[in-house]
């Protein structure tokens, strides 16, 4: 009789008989984690190719839960090719680091996401590339800086925190003219305002790579960190897949099943968020504590003529947008105050990201993070807030208590 510690049952612990049930056609997708992928024989391994993806050859280079998130992603996004990174910020790194080389340009809105922007002047400069911020509202800026030697523009619609909505049609259409790669950071529009690889609906025009950080909307639960890269073009895909298997870059078995597991009421959240936020956006606009909303689709907010061209066909004519809004306060209060008024707030909880159902507000501080003049915006604290999926009459009795508790009017 053996016991349970010898070789022998050690052994069969590992060289299992299980097999996968066969016929098994549940609709959910299971959880692959493997490291080690085996071969059948030595000549299977010689003809196995991660990069084709027509079979498995190491856990880093996908496994079936990897591989049918990266093709739920790609068709979310009207692309062909995905791949996954453990970030959003690594998403937008990685694409860095695989196109750009010494002497090369890079192009940045100036109210681009702020770790992409310290990216960019910190270690690519660093490595020889040449970073210059653009101004988003302002085509003739764009079309001015754009260089022979600019190999990259990122876009954002709208920007991060100031929400402007720049004319991404235009953006992208003169890239294309110069031979610049247009590379969108489509976190906000999330596969669902608009379609990045295809802005005029005739399939002529579209964006060259688009990131997404999987952290915020299609996760949904607001506890996975992870980043997709979706792209039309082969050539393209393989440079970009190169690099990151090069980098080491993977997500973990468990996260992918629960983007997965989010995908599906995705889009159903998303406009829960977005009609929130817009209900919320408009009752901040009447209070007389506040001097600006910034939220793309209010008609004062700069560039909203560009979110309605874009977005504004989406859900029945009413348009699409995220979660998401800022609020400049009057120029009569001062920080304390408006940190206060921040402090005050319930059931807005203080905390980076969004996307998920619980609502968020952060102060920022706009001197330290814009490079040019805002002419657009009113003087004043600036805070952004994230619309998670509480009632939105609590959402609004929180904001009018916490108003009337720091900010008299
Ligand atoms: C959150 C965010 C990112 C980064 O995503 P992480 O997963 O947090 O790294 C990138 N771009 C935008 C616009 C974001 O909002």
């Amino acid at each position: 009789m053996s016991s349970p510690l010898a070789p022998a049952t050690a052994t069969q612990l590992i060289h299992h008989p299980y097999r996968p049930p066969a016929g098994f056609e549940a609709p959910q997708i299971a959880v692959h984690k493997a490291s080690t992928v085996l071969f059948a024989n030595v000549a299977a391994m010689r003809e196995r190719d991660w990069r084709n993806k027509s079979g498995y050859t190491y856990g880093l280079h996908g496994t079936p839960t990897t591989f049918a998130l990266e093709e739920r992603l790609a068709s979310l996004e009207g692309g062909r090719h995905c791949l996954l990174v453990p970030s959003g910020l690594a998403a937008i790194a990685s694409v860095a680091l695989a196109l750009l080389k010494p002497g090369d340009g890079v192009l940045l809105p100036d109210n681009v996401y702020g770790p992409n922007r310290d990216l960019a002047f910190g270690e690519l400069a660093r490595f020889g590339v040449r970073p210059v911020l653009y101004d988003p509202l302002d085509i003739s800026d764009l079309a001015a800086k754009l260089s022979p030697d600019v190999r990259l523009v990122w876009l954002e619609a709208p920007g991060s925190v100031t929400m402007e909505f720049p004319d991404l049609t235009a953006q992208v259409r003169l890239c294309r003219e110069c031979g610049a790669l247009a590379l969108l950071d489509n976190t906000w529009g999330a596969g669902l305002a608009f379609a990045p690889f295809d802005l005029l609906g005739d399939g002529r025009l579209g964006v060259d790579v688009s990131v997404h950080a999987l952290t915020k909307y299609p996760n949904g639960g607001g506890d996975v960190l992870m980043g997709s890269v979706v792209t039309r073009d082969e050539a393209l895909h393989q440079q970009l897949k190169l690099t990151h298997m090069r980098l080491g870059l993977g997500v973990g078995a468990n996260d992918a099943e629960a983007v997965l597991r989010g995908l599906p009421s995705m889009a159903l959240r998303y406009r829960a968020h977005d009609h929130a936020a817009r209900r919320l956006a408009a009752w901040l606009c009447t209070q007389p504590q506040v001097a600006q909303v910034l939220h793309p689709a209010l008609p004062d907010s700069p560039g909203h003529a560009h979110w309605q061209a874009l977005c504004g066909t989406a859900d029945g004519g009413q348009g699409a947008a995220a979660g998401l809004f800022s609020v400049v306060f009057d120029a009569r209060y001062t920080q304390r105050q408006v940190d206060a008024f921040c402090d005050a707030l319930s059931l807005f909880r203080l905390g980076y990201s969004w996307g998920g159902p619980m609502s968020l507000v952060v102060p920022y501080t706009l001197s330290a993070m814009r490079s040019r003049p805002t002419p657009h915006l009113k003087p004043g604290c600036l805070v952004r807030f994230s619309i998670g999926l509480e009632r939105v009459e609590d959402l609004q009795a929180d904001l009018a208590r916490a108003l009337a508790a720091a900010l008299q009017a």
